[in-house]
């Protein structure tokens, strides 16, 4: 079993590719990342000292366009990681039809145990460091776990202050104050929701009263529960790193929500039963959504989970053979690069919005996503149905052959 997320990566690659007649030099080409930064740099701590930090920006492919990926502050990131997440951004970007390539950094450290100001001193100095990378036209950051608007706001200041004026397109989901865009904060979830309600529908489940289970109550699993509780279903469970709580009968998320502002973690509400994040996925539940990390479903679990669809708000939670035992049970899997590719697609939007200086309405946004998360999840459909393979199979067949098209199309530069 590959609990490294790049193995798992190449080994979803290597299934699709098989479905597609393409040269094996292209095949080769796409198979691995286009270039790899690694910085080690200083930061000065508030004692005084100086911690030397290790981070990684990683572009996979630029055949459609500047790279986009996030930034994550972990302290189990490795440049493996990293570059498993710059391929599936590369795929994410073609299947949703943005003209992006993918990437993705990196920095091994515990943001939970910095202060603000070092913090800012590590985002800034790293922010420096891949500068040589970043730009509005050539690659554009955004947040992943452990980074949010505000290490968006120092990244697009310390870029600014290099180039002696405001730059706001460099990097996305920044404060709406700063060239943010409406929307944006809870895009991811509200994509997570909007392929919720198609696999439903293609199901013949109601969502009145489907019962939702979330794993990692953050920047993706927090919106995706409200959303979905919106629509009428019934969130029964949700976790963060620590643990997680159920609720057969529902969650009262507006008082949960009142409860992680003020306490900071799920752990200890008193209107649910306390119950692990293992036994959280192993729930009986209609939809259950992981929204932490990877490799969360393995062969260990994968045959007590009871979920009809799993739509993988995180990336990469399932492990290749996890996905095997889930689709031999019958499990609708939305895989990540279409479920998740909501944030990725307002980020879009927010960058277009910087490079124009005008900026749209919500109710717009909105339903712009909408309808590219529609399309998208109806074209992997497509895709599955005509080669017969499973949805994660057809985004990346889709996803590769867009990008195989471009390259040939660029041709091979001299
Ligand atoms: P986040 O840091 O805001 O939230 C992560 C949540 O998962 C937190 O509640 C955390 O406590 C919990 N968590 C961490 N480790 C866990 C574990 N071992 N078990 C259970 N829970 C755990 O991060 P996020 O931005 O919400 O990202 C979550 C996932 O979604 C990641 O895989 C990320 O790559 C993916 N993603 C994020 C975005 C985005 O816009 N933020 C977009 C696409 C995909």
């Amino acid at each position: 079993m590959p609990d490294n997320a790049y193995e798992t990566a190449l080994r979803q690659f290597d299934k699709a590719v098989h479905y597609l007649n393409l040269k094996p030099g292209i095949i080769d080409y796409l198979r691995i990342p286009k270039r790899e930064l690694t910085v080690n740099f200083p930061v000065e701590m508030d004692d005084d000292s100086v911690r030397v930090f290790t981070g990684y920006r990683v572009h996979h492919n630029t055949a459609l366009g500047p790279t986009k990926g996030g930034i994550r502050y972990h302290p189990a990131t490795t440049l493996d990681e990293v570059r498993a997440l710059a391929m599936w951004m590369t795929w994410k970007c073609a299947v949703v039809g943005l003209p992006y390539g993918g990437a993705k950094g990196g920095v091994v450290c515990d943001p939970k145990v910095l202060s603000v100001r070092e913090l800012e001193n590590l985002t800034r100095r790293y922010a420096t460091e891949i500068s040589v990378l970043m730009s509005p036209q050539g690659d554009i950051p955004a947040p992943d776990v452990g980074t949010g608007e505000r290490e968006m706001a120092w990244i697009m200041d310390t870029y600014s202050m290099h180039h002696g004026y405001s730059v706001p397109a460099v990097v996305t989901g920044k404060p709406l104050a700063i060239g943010g865009s409406l929307g944006r904060a809870e895009a991811t979830g509200r994509g997570v929701v909007i392929t919720m309600m198609e696999a439903l529908k293609r199901r013949n489940i109601a969502v009145e009263g489907a019962r939702v289970v979330v794993q990692g109550f953050g920047k993706v699993g927090a919106p995706a529960a409200y959303l979905a509780q919106e629509r009428g279903a019934k969130v029964i469970a949700v976790s963060d790193v620590r643990r997680g709580i159920f609720n057969p009968h529902g969650l009262d998320l507006n008082e949960l929500r009142a409860y992680v502002a003020t306490q900071g973690t799920v752990m200890g509400y008193s209107k649910a039963e306390p119950i692990s994040n293992a036994e959280l996925l192993e729930l009986e539940c209609e939809v259950l959504m992981p929204c932490a990390l990877e490799n969360q479903v393995t062969t260990a679990n994968a045959d007590r989970v009871k979920a009809q669809i799993v739509a993988e708000g995180a990336n990469g939670p399932l492990t290749p053979e996890a996905d095997e035992i889930l689709l031999g049970k019958g499990v609708f899997i939305i895989p990540d690069v279409l479920c998740n590719a909501g944030g990725v697609t307002v980020s879009y939007f927010e960058w277009v919005q910087d490079l124009q200086s005008f900026f749209w309405g919500e109710d717009e946004i909105n339903e712009r996503l909408r309808r590219i998360m529609v399309r998208s999840f109806n074209q992997v459909v497509r895709v599955a149905y005509e080669k017969n393979v499973d949805m994660r199979t057809a985004a990346q067949v889709y996803a590769i052959q867009r990008i195989a098209e471009a390259v040939q199309l660029r041709g091979i530069y001299p």
